[in-house]
């Protein structure tokens, strides 16, 4: 059996990562997306265990010392971690995995997992970005203030990443991320196997 692949996809919030991502998912509901462990407060209409786990800093911690966590990052004072072993199993089951995490934490994954397809959610422009993240109407604007300042580091590290989806119109973007997901499938190296089958059987 083929090995899974692992996607990263990073983005500012504000970017609609998330839409995007809901909206690949749903088409291709095969593909697995990672549960993040985070300490922020949940916010109105998250769900535990749907997107996120929310654990206390004492537990993340022992997540940290007990060598849990594949990265981790404390972003705007609190700490997200993808989980070590739902990644590894589902991989290795070959699963294709989506690890939707910010610009620190795919740095981490590279390192460690330099075969990953990292992807960047770009907004179309800064303004649409401020507009989206007041808009949302769930934050202090203090905390909208700092999301927006780690948005504009997050996009300054946008060349790192093997791609960049533009979030202007939603289906299109999820187009283009699925195009991405798809063509990565049919990578040679993911193809051996089959060409060595066809070889056999003449
Ligand atoms: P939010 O609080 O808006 O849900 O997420 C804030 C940021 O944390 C986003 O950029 C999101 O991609 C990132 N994030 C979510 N889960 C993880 C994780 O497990 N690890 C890291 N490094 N970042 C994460």
């Amino acid at each position: 059996m083929n090995r899974g692949k692992l996607f990263i996809i990073s983005g500012p919030s504000g970017s609609g990562k998330d839409t995007i991502m809901q909206g690949a998912l749903k088409k291709h509901p095969e593909i697995k997306l990672s549960i993040s462990s985070i300490t922020r407060d949940m916010r109105v209409g998250e769900v535990e265990g749907e997107k996120y786990h929310f654990i206390s800093r004492d537990e993340f911690e022992e997540m940290l010392k007990n060598d849990m966590l594949l990265e981790h990052n404390v972003f705007v004072g609190n700490y997200y971690g993808t989980p070590k072993a739902p990644v590894e199993e589902c991989l290795a089951n070959g699963n294709d995995m989506i690890l939707e995490i910010d610009v620190n934490g795919a740095a981490q994954v590279r390192e460690k997992m330099p075969e990953a397809i990292s992807i960047f959610i770009m907004p179309p422009s800064f303004e649409v970005l401020k507009k989206r993240l007041s808009g949302r109407g769930t934050e202090t604007e203090e905390l909208v203030n700092k999301r927006l300042t780690a948005a504009l580091s997050e996009i300054a590290r946008a060349k790192e990443y093997d791609y960049i989806v533009v979030n202007d119109v939603i289906d299109e973007a999820i187009d283009d991320l699925l195009s991405i997901i798809l063509s990565e499938r049919l990578r040679i190296n993911r193809q051996k196997q089959i060409i060595d089958e066809v070889l056999e059987k003449c």
